[in-house]
């Protein structure tokens, strides 16, 4: 290859992400061989973002988008059929990765399907080997690279979601409910046996009610839940309002550190990656949920006098 003094072209498959969790896949899979892309960054919420200019434009420019789908990227529904009439190929990860029949049906989103399919490490594992032969497709020049890459991750989310099971299996079992802010981790509740909650519903779009906050808020005190879980994209006002109203009915309850739901955490930390963020969820829940119940049981909950 000649070496052209004025432009130092970056001729590498040029691909945009959408959410850092979609993102972090590219990266692990495509590594240095692609130039990636991704449109929201740490604590982004991709129910309510809207693509700026530049993101239109980085996407018609692109080799590729990936995109969760879903109807996950609720404001960018119809940006990715643009895309795709303009020439850019376009995949939605979860639609075209994982068969209907190991989705969550939802009637609250357009696709019918809960859209936060990651949580589940099995389900994305199945998405890491579909994005392995995806970039194997679109950049055959690199085909033996991405196979590797896809076949040496596909066996660290094998142990990733051994990890999570066996941890999340040392939580008592009437202990194992998990309350958030939104129901981004159903997938998570299935795989792993947690009862899952979330105030808001399936989307941030709508916010939570004064009767859903007083029907939870009942519900954890009944059950002596001890944690509620915030999370990184969403904001706690919701819990907060939860956390009263069990305070109201003599129990207190914690907030949790923040999971990391819909959003990673800052590239350049350990939960910046999809495995570092499933490790401090797991850490984060096992915790929340199994210290306090040694002292809680066998003696009266927290009462506030
Ligand atoms: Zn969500």
């Amino acid at each position: 290859m000649g070496c052209s003094s004025e432009t130092e072209a970056d001729d590498r498959l040029r691909v945009v992400a959408t959410t850092n969790v979609v993102g972090d896949l590219v990266r692990e899979i495509g590594g240095d061989e692609v130039a990636l892309t991704t449109l929201m960054g740490p604590g982004i919420d991709p129910h309510q973002y809207n693509a700026s200019e530049g993101d239109i434009q980085r996407m018609a420019q692109a080799d590729w988008v990936l995109y969760n789908g879903l109807h996950l990227e609720g404001r960018m529904t119809d940006l990715f059929p643009e895309m795709s009439q303009r020439g850019v190929a376009t995949t939605a990860l979860a639609e075209a990765a994982i068969p209907d029949s190991l989705l969550i049906p939802s009637a609250e989103f357009a696709s019918s399907y809960d859209p936060h399919v990651w949580f589940d490490v099995a389900l994305w594992r199945k998405a890491a080997l579909h994005v392995g032969e995806r970039l194997a497709d679109l950049d055959p020049e690199h085909v033996a690279t991405y196979q590797q890459r896809a076949a040496e991750y596909a066996e660290r989310l094998d142990e990733l979601d051994t990890y999570a099971r066996d941890q999340i299996a040392q939580i008592p079992e009437e202990r194992r409910v998990l309350i958030t802010s939104h129901d981004a981790f159903r997938y998570m509740g299935r795989a792993y046996d947690l009862d899952v909650r979330g105030l808001q519903g399936i989307s941030t779009a709508t916010e939570a009610g004064t009767a859903d906050v007083q029907a939870l808020a009942q519900f954890v005190a009944d059950r002596r839940i001890p944690t509620l879980f915030a999370e990184t994209s969403v904001s706690e006002r919701g819990l907060r309002a939860v956390q009263e109203a069990v305070r109201a009915r003599g129990f207190a309850v914690d907030i949790s550190d923040a999971l990391y739901g819909d959003a990673l955490g800052d590239a350049d930390t350990p939960t910046g990656s999809y495995e570092g963020a499933v490790r401090h969820n797991v850490e984060t829940i096992v915790s929340g949920l199994s210290e306090r119940a040694e002292s809680v049981v066998g003696s009266e909950p927290m009462a506030i006098r």
